[in-house]
């Protein structure tokens, strides 16, 4: 006959592992279901106190989960915890000296601690804990106790194993969350349905849209390329059956569109997640900013049309004179003869000229620009500097102001007279026949200040501060005429901030304009 007893004991063993695999499947939250499970597990083995101690990353154990224990009587529980499980002879997990400890931990305790069993935890074959159930009354936990308890054990070993797996899951994603809102390059995720589910921080920058609520939105309500430069979008991408397994990655680059309208260059890599029923998972675009490329390539392009341009005329010139004073079949008078030549030594100069102005502006950009400095009086340096234009003063009359004792300064003299003739040399090209420029000194507490005016064409504000980058030209009928590479005034401000001076422009279109700039005294 079957014992009642007995029956009723397996139905509520049964029972509650039931439970604790309802809880293990319905909430990962370790320390209750650790909890509950030590709870059932005293219960039916009829005892009082039960523990269960965990095996940390760095090795040693320490208690997770109590049961009929004062938290202050856990410190006297310490030893179980002291000194790692160790294998027997057979290879099962055993805690050493397990009886002396319970014994002195009783003593100390003040309880009644008469029967002690302890259980491994294991998950493959890894120790991860012990489940130990202490009895007050005497007599010995049967092999029928000890299967009990095992079965709980397991279930204890799953959920530690799923803990950690999801501790590690968690670790990992915020790893990875933490690297995509690290990325200096835009980063999003996208669902199989386009919606959008991760949006970093560097693309709210680049896009002006705020992370949050982009996400859900779909990707093309977000990420608008107004105009494609090269590659395929995402669009037409998928209308072409994009993407067809995890290897296809895709590409487009383009402007932008930001939230406010305006645009920015970028490059989008697209590439398509897979699972391993080959079913779209996510698609993940990483957006690159490439506003310095452009610039870049911008900047090269106009070197490359400026430097063209600016080489050929006085090549030609040279060619032209020079073919024509060798023909056979003509005589030249002496006259025509040094005419051609002072022009062939004009343009040569003006080739020179240039090529000093490309070395200069390719070290400037290297950083280095060396100054060699020694006292400089600016007045007769500019006395000296407008000699050289008597040619050009004849048609644009060049006066002079500077009022007496004018100080000396620390300055590279070679320099600061290229920065003067380029302004000289701009208000002479800039403006009519006729008409004075005016080269004047001013002096206050810390600065000396040199201010070439001329009664040309001007600048309009807007342009003021964009005529000192590096080949910068305003674009109008007169500067298109001249020539120019747009170098002067870059090589001008480098010049004179390398001093730790200042440089700007005062003008108003048709009404000339004052190029100023100052130099420290000290
Ligand atoms: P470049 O004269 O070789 O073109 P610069 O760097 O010296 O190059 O000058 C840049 C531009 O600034 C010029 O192309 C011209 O459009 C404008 N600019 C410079 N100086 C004057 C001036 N005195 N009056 C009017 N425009 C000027």
């Amino acid at each position: 006959m079957i014992d009642p007893m007995l029956t009723d004991y397996r139905v509520r063993q049964r029972e509650y592992l039931l439970e604790i695999s309802r809880a293990l499947t319905a909430q990962l939250d370790l320390n209750s279901v650790l909890r509950r499970i030590l709870e059932a597990a005293t219960e039916l083995l009829a005892s009082n106190v039960g523990l269960i101690v965990l095996r940390l990353e760095d090795g040693s154990f320490a208690p997770r989960a109590t049961h009929g224990l004062p938290a202050q009587l856990l410190p006297v529980f310490a030893p179980l915890w002291a000194d790692a499980p160790e294998r027997d002879y057979e290879g099962s997990w055993i805690v050493p000296q397990l009886d002396r400890k319970v014994a002195a931990i009783a003593r100390a305790g003040g309880l009644g601690l008469q029967q002690t069993v302890a259980i491994p935890l294991i998950v493959g074959d890894r120790l991860v804990g012990l489940i130990y159930i202490f009895r007050a009354t005497s007599g010995n936990f049967t092999a029928n106790d000890r299967q009990v308890l095992q079965s709980f054990a397991d279930q204890a070993a799953i959920a530690v194993h799923n803990a950690q797996l999801y501790q590690q899951v968690t670790n990992e994603k915020q790893r990875l969350d933490a690297i995509l809102e690290a990325s200096a390059d835009g980063v999003l995720i996208l669902d199989a349905a386009l919606h959008i589910t991760v949006f970093n921080r560097a693309l709210a920058r680049m896009t002006g849209y705020a992370a949050g609520p982009t996400i859900g939105l779909l990707h093309d309500q977000v990420i608008v390329i107004a105009a494609k430069r090269a590659g395929i979008t995402l669009r037409e991408a998928e209308a072409g059956g994009w993407p067809l397994s995890s290897n296809s990655s895709l590409y487009v680059e383009g402007d932008l569109r930001r939230r406010d309208g305006t645009q920015a260059p970028v490059g989008i890599t697209y590439a398509a997640l897979f699972n391993r029923d080959e079913q779209l998972v996510n698609i993940i675009a990483n957006v690159r900013d490439m506003t310095h490329l452009r610039e870049a390539d911008d900047l090269k392009n106009t070197f490359i049309s400026v430097i063209s341009h600016e080489l050929k005329t006085p090549v030609a010139l040279i060619k032209g004179y020079a073919g024509t004073l060798r023909r056979e079949d003509a005589r030249w008078d002496a006259g025509t003869v040094r005419d051609s030549a002072a022009i062939i030594e004009e343009e040569a100069d003006r080739l020179t000229q240039l090529i000093d102005n490309l070395l200069d502006a390719s070290r400037l950009q290297a950083g280095a620009l060396k100054l060699n400095k020694g006292d400089v009086a600016l007045d007769q340096l500019a006395a000296h500097v407008i000699e050289k234009f008597s040619v050009e003063a004849q048609t644009h009359p060049l006066a002079l102001e500077f009022p007496p004792d004018f100080p000396i300064v620390p300055a590279d003299a070679a320099r600061v007279e290229q920065v003067l003739s380029n302004l000289i040399n701009n208000a002479i090209k800039y403006s009519a026949a006729n008409t004075r420029i005016r080269i004047s000194g001013r002096v206050t507490p810390r600065e000396v200040i040199v201010t070439v005016a001329d009664q040309g064409i001007g600048i309009p504000l807007e342009e003021q501060a964009r005529i000192f980058e590096r080949f910068y030209r305003i674009d109008d009928a007169l500067t298109r005429r001249t020539q120019g590479s747009g170098l002067g005034l870059y090589l001008a401000r480098a010049v004179v901030e390398a001093h730790g001076g200042r440089i700007w422009v005062e003008s108003r279109p048709g009404q000339g304009a004052a190029f100023s700039f100052a130099l420290p005294s000290e």
